[in-house]
């Protein structure tokens, strides 16, 4: 029977729910139960994958891709989720499925449809119990298919959201219906710290549980994110006012080396304290293998030097899954990265800037869409050849990598992606074939995890040493064969395709090591497992910082 643990954030987002939640699942682990997680999303966006990453952080792409069908005959596909689950996959181990991704868009999608299909004849369809009841058939759908010993929820927002109540409700209804000692709530606040007083504060977070509990939901357990760890007094004053024990109380402080949160809950009995809430025996927790990949972060001394040229500066969020690849592989090595982030659009303006890349042991290009900075991107690409700089391109980044090849190298000075310039002489990256038609943009990229075949002989067989991975994909335009036909004379070569062997799935120059994919091996990261692509091309990097 699988027992449920709801996640809610308080006072403001941004705090790292996703971790938390995440770290909740690992004690679980370490007790050797079957853990999955859902994420609710209350946003009416059906998939987050048409969200811009600097307002909303990345976007995640699953191995799987889900037919949605809410009623018969009407059927989208997602495999473009919420980025928390990537922290969920890199600290869980797990694959999950879009499914496990709820949003509004979806619940009140569903509700519309089936109404115009007549399934609530008579009926006013209202919040409560038209949505609420959706939302608990997606979470119980979850529950029988995947079966876990524990279920994570997590609660997108933070409480008091308008667009989150419809939730909320569902989780107060749920919680009736399954049962003392079956399900748990764990609240995640911010509490910040006053410089003027000197003093950790406990009020923001009281208002939230106050907020909650106006809603008939009482935490079980509150967890407190904030720079140092809480003081003793600040714990007892949250389970007083709070209505929970001070052992409910948990701290969750900043960290330099997240993997480090599960341990840290450990230490303050946060394991047992649930599994006694959920009536589960506690089993002693086997904490040895994540000890050690956690010393492998923390023993991690001196830096590879990673330029990250690109159009989204603003958020570190917006390519997190990337920052956490160049991690995993960094570490494999011993050494911590120092990733720096580099508006393109001051090489536009002046490319003497572009200098600033020999600082550097390694540039990665990163994905993107549209048209703003990529010109800028475009220069630093030719750069790294001309200058011969370890080079990773993650899908549009390798994209670009082809256009500046074809540029510096093939002489087509305007040669581009018809995405970029749609009336450019050489379309050297155009539009897949089966996209040559589309027109909805949500959902209808060639998503998803697909087979690439590795050219033996490439450095990407070098980093694989295997002839067919799975990679995730999230394009709609890819390298042109005819004109990777002619870069093919001049340097460059094509190291991987798809499985019919016609869609050019990764490129590389013959000089040094600079490689283009148009995968995302990021998403298939873990600390334990860095990418093989990651870690070549660290390993090209410090290469270079021991020449340099
Ligand atoms: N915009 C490019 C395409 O659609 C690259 C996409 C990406 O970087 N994920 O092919």
């Amino acid at each position: 029977m699988t027992k449920y643990i709801m996640v809610t954030g308080g006072v403001m987002s941004g705090i790292g729910k996703g971790v938390t939640t995440a770290s909740i699942g690992k004690l679980f682990q370490f007790r050797n139960y079957d853990v999955d997680v859902i994420k609710i999303d209350p946003y009416l966006n059906v998939d987050p994958g048409t969200l811009n990453p600097v307002e909303h952080g990345e976007v995640y792409i699953t191995e799987e891709v889900w037919e949605f069908k809410p009623v018969e005959g009407f059927k989208l596909t997602i495999s473009e989720i919420d980025q928390d689950f990537g922290t969920y996959e890199r600290f869980l181990g797990k694959v999950i499925s879009p499914e496990q991704n709820i949003t509004s868009g979806q619940v009140y999608l569903t509700v519309i449809l089936q109404e115009r299909r007549g399934e609530f004849l008579g009926k006013t369809i209202q919040i409560i119990p038209h949505i609420t009841d959706e939302i608990k058939r997606r979470i119980r759908t979850v529950a029988e298919k995947k079966k876990p010993d524990i279920l994570l929820i997590e609660v997108g927002g933070t409480v008091g959201d308008i667009e989150a109540m419809p939730y909320l409700e569902a989780i107060r209804q749920f919680r009736l219906e399954e049962g003392k000692g079956n399900t748990a709530l764990v609240h995640v606040t911010y509490v910040p710290f006053l410089e003027t007083v000197q003093q950790q504060k406990s009020k923001p977070t009281q208002h939230s549980v106050r907020t909650l509990q106006g809603m008939g939901l009482q935490p079980d357990v509150i967890v407190c994110r904030s720079e140092e760890p809480l003081s003793d007094d600040i714990k007892r004053k949250l389970s007083l006012y709070c209505n929970v024990p001070p052992e409910a109380v948990i701290s969750n402080p900043d960290l330099e080396v997240v993997y480090k949160l599960p341990l840290l809950f450990e230490e303050q009995k946060l394991g047992d304290y649930l599994c006694n809430i959920l009536s589960l025996p506690s089993r002693s927790p086997d904490l040895e293998g994540w000890r050690k990949l956690v010393s492998l972060y923390e023993n991690a001394t001196g830096t590879v030097r990673i330029a990250m040229p690109g159009k989204y500066t603003q958020i570190v969020d917006s390519y997190i899954s990337i920052n956490e690849a160049i991690r995993h592989a960094a570490a494999a090595f011993g050494v911590r990265p120092h990733i720096e982030w580099i508006d393109t659009s001051t090489f536009e303006e002046d490319p003497g800037k572009l200098e600033i890349l020999d600082s550097f042991d390694g540039v990665l290009l990163t994905p993107g869409f549209g048209v703003r900075g990529v010109e800028g991107m475009i220069l630093a690409a030719e750069y790294a050849i001309e200058r011969k700089l370890p080079y990773l391109g993650i899908c549009f980044g390798g994209q670009i990598l082809f256009i500046a090849f074809c540029r510096v190298v093939l002489g087509m000075k305007v040669a581009n992606s018809s995405e970029v310039d749609p009336d450019t002489p050489y379309p050297v990256v155009d539009l897949l074939p089966e996209q040559r038609n589309f027109k909805d943009k949500g959902g209808t990229m060639r998503l998803g995890g697909h087979e690439v075949h590795i050219v033996r002989g490439s450095k990407l067989w070098d980093a694989y040493k295997q002839d067919v991975v799975v990679e995730r994909f999230r394009h709609r335009y890819h390298i042109m064969p005819d004109y990777a036909r002619k870069a093919e004379n001049a340097g460059l070569r094509v190291s991987a395709y798809d499985a019919t062997g016609k869609i050019i799935n990764a490129i590389e120059l013959e000089e040094g090591w600079l490689v283009g994919v148009q995968f995302h091996p990021e998403f298939k990261s873990r600390p334990d497992k860095p990418s093989p692509v990651y870690k070549a091309f660290i390993e090209a990097s410090l290469k270079r910082r021991k020449n340099m």
